[in-house]
């Protein structure tokens, strides 16, 4: 079977984990701190905070920039279900805003239209973009509107961590970048996730609410908060180091590969390939395919020639628990489209042209039959 993607994890980072399993500092250490700062340096960001996942990253942001009751919080609606959970979890409410068909992402256009034609009592405080698959979203055209409608910005750069926007890496831009290391992502450390922030006050927070509400100020240790428990463990601290020091070469090895998929899709009547923006890490490849196909077969005709492929991302609203707000946005349409019709390829650097070459052939022979 050829894997939708692969983690990508050798001796060194096993060796790196024993080192720290023998040593017996399991939880929060010196390897996470030492991972912060190479994070910080990586992004060129002052303050990096490791957590246990992506999400705790979302959740921790919007608590301590103070989103909450009473809040509106502008999210696309092409993603995955996290980022919206996580609003949803601090007892704000989604404004869902619809993604370009190309980029996958949401742009300025989309914005304004939800913000003008938000109607709930809620005052829209805060945006969410993400950076889907590793494609930056257009951070300028998002900082300006935020800045005119003073919104808070949380980056979800779960899947775009080294992905630049105008040669900055992207989740610098907004009061909070938040990074997933989750097995699908570009590293991994198993579970984690970083947050990262150029403000002092809002790095110190963090802190404290993930781990249970603690401050060490003036040499005593005292409970200021009721905080989570969303440290990460020393042993993916040190994975991760690893893992990162890999990254640069990674993001190449994507950039080169996914020319293949292009080369082989592009002309491909009733298939859209993704669109190529500048400094995209290309996390996940994934395509669009016209309506005159049945996608879940498409899929499934793959797996039983031994390939693995699957949906990008989920349309929410399309979710069992975010139908109740569906009426409310009656101009969400290619985030429905691309969750209907889209089929993430494998993809991984550890690839080589010829996998690729044979993901590629046999979908356009299944394209052919299916017509
Ligand atoms: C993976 C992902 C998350 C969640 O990250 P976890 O580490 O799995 O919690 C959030 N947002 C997006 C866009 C993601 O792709």
């Amino acid at each position: 079977m050829i894997r939708l993607s692969m983690p990508n994890l050798g001796d060194e980072e096993i060796n790196a984990a024993a080192k720290i399993f023998r040593s017996g500092f399991l939880v929060h250490g010196e390897e996470c701190e030492r991972f912060e700062n190479e994070i910080a340096h990586y992004l060129d960001v002052k303050y990096v905070v490791v957590v246990s996942s992506g999400t705790a990253a979302l959740h921790l942001s919007l608590i301590a920039l103070g989103i909450g009751k009473g809040d509106a919080v502008l999210v696309p609606d092409f993603t995955f279900p996290a980022t919206v959970n996580a609003v949803e979890l601090v007892g704000a409410v989604p404004v869902f805003v619809d993604v370009d068909p190309a980029t996958y992402n949401i742009t300025s256009a989309n914005i304004l239209k939800a913000v003008n034609t938000w109607e709930g009592k809620e005052r829209i405080s805060a945006i969410i973009p993400v950076h889907e698959f590793g494609c930056p979203a257009d951070m300028t055209g998002i900082m300006a509107i935020a800045a005119e409608y003073d919104l808070k910005v949380i980056e979800d750069a779960a899947c775009a961590l080294g992905a630049r926007h105008c040669q900055k890496s992207v989740g610098t831009f907004g009061d909070t970048g938040c990074f997933s290391f989750h097995p699908r992502k570009s590293i991994t450390t198993g579970e984690g996730g970083a947050i990262c922030t150029n403000k002092k006050n809002v790095a110190e927070k963090l802190r404290m609410l993930k781990n249970h509400g603690m401050s060490k100020k003036q040499g005593t240790t005292n409970f200021v908060l009721p905080g989570y428990n969303y440290r990460m463990t020393n042993v993916q601290g040190a994975i991760g180091r690893i893992q990162l020091r890999k990254l640069p070469d990674w993001i190449e090895k994507r950039r080169k590969l996914k020319k293949t998929y292009d080369l082989l899709l592009n002309d491909l009547d009733g298939v859209t390939i993704p669109k190529d923006v500048e400094g995209h890490t290309w996390q996940t490849y994934m395509i669009m395919i016209s309506e005159v196909f049945d996608r879940n077969h498409v899929i499934s005709v793959l797996r039983e020639r031994g390939i693995e492929s699957n949906i990008g991302a989920q349309s929410i609203l399309s979710q069992e628990f975010y139908k109740k707000y569906d009426s409310l946005f009656p101009g969400i349409l290619y985030s429905k489209r691309l969750f209907n019709q889209g089929i993430a390829l494998p993809f991984c650097q550890t690839y080589d042209k010829k996998t690729l070459t044979v993901v590629g052939t046999e979908l356009i022979k299944i394209l052919r039959r299916c017509h």
